[in-house]
Formats: C-alpha cells, sequence, structure tokens
C-alpha cells in the first residue's frame, strides 16, 4: 500500500538551486516523485534578515510510513548540509511534510497536515501549482482556496539565471 504525499522543499543558503534538486535526487526508492512544482524566490518568513528563500513542493508516492518518512527526510537534511540553527532560521535545505493522504495525526515530533501551511504562501504558491483543488482533510478548504487568503506579495518563479 503506498500513500500519496506532498513534499515543501526550501533553500536559502548556498547554490539554493542545487540543493532543491539534491533533495529531489537524493529521495530513496521507496519515495518516488509524481510530480514536481516550479521553483519559486520568496522573502524571509520569521527572521526577515535572512536570504530570499527558494521553494518548492513535490507530489510523491511511499510505502514509507508518516514516522519513517520524517526520519528520511531529517537524514536528508543532515546529509545536505544543514547544521543545527534557529527554527525558521537560515538553512540549506528544510524537508516538510504537508498531507499524507487525507491522514490527521499529530505527536510530539511529528504534526500531519503540517500546521502552517495556511498561513504561507511560501509553500501554497508551488502547491497550487500542482494540487490546486486538493482539499485541506481538517478544514475542507482546498489549496486553491487556502491560496487566495493569504498575501502573495514578493513571490515570484525563479528563472535559473543562463550564463554565457
Ligand atoms: P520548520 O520546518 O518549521 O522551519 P524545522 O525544519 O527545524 O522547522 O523542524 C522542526 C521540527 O518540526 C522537526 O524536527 C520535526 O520533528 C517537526 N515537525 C512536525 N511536523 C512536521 C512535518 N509535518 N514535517 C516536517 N517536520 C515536522
Ligand atoms: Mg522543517
Amino acid at each position: 500500500m503506498s500513500a500519496v504525499v506532498y513534499l515543501a522543499l526550501g533553500s536559502n543558503l548556498g547554490d539554493r538551486l542545487a540543493n532543491l534538486q539534491a533533495a529531489q535526487k537524493a529521495l530513496p526508492p521507496a519515495v518516488r516523485v509524481l510530480s514536481a512544482s516550479p521553483v519559486y524566490e520568496t522573502p524571509p518568513w520569521g527572521y526577515a534578515d535572512q536570504p530570499a528563500f527558494l521553494n518548492q513542493a513535490l507530489e510523491v508516492e511511499t510505502e514509507l510510513t508518516p514516522q519513517d518518512l520524517l526520519k528520511t527526510l531529517k537524514s536528508l537534511e543532515v546529509r545536505l548540509g544543514r547544521t543545527p540553527g534557529p527554527r525558521y532560521g537560515p538553512r540549506q535545505i528544510d524537508l516538510d511534510i504537508l498531507f499524507y493522504d487525507d491522514l490527521v495525526f499529530e505527536t510530539s515530533d511529528l504534526t500531519i497536515p503540517h500546521p502552517r501551511i495556511e498561513e504561507r504562501a511560501f509553500v501554497l504558491t508551488p502547491l497550487a501549482d500542482i494540487a490546486p483543488d486538493l482539499r485541506h482533510p481538517v478544514t475542507g478548504l482546498t489549496i486553491r482556496e487556502m491560496l487566495q487568503r493569504v498575501d502573495r506579495r514578493g513571490i515570484q518563479r525563479f528563472e535559473q539565471q543562463k550564463t554565457g
């Protein structure tokens, strides 16, 4: 039995685009990408005094349990160079679980759906590109409806700089 899961990727240190790509490439065989959103550049959130983020959403299918998926993502963050720092602070890579089928689940280290989806335009904007009609299992709102309620200022499609 596999689950359909939505992941949020973020990076604001180092080669941000390479970090997003490396994270996607490093996912284990038990986590298969079904669809990847465009990449957006987004203003920092939480601490304003830090570089802009690149954000992306992935739709994946997986046999991993939510807990095993979280473990996998956390070890991937470390492998990709994330060092401990403040919550919401700068990071090479941040990997969050947004939705896991329509599971509603909470433990001390894992909350599904991710508790701050509705307030984060940087999560909703890429997610709306790949899953506009997906419904939040608790509120019943679609991604498109949630996106209409947040402030999207400063978020723009990230076009890779062409050299030469
Ligand atoms: P944030 O992503 O909120 O900026 P961190 O990446 O430092 O912060 O994550 C803090 C903790 O959030 C993680 O160690 C993890 O245990 C917990 N967490 C709770 N729910 C989730 C989720 N749905 N996805 C990822 N991490 C989660
Ligand atoms: Mg995180």
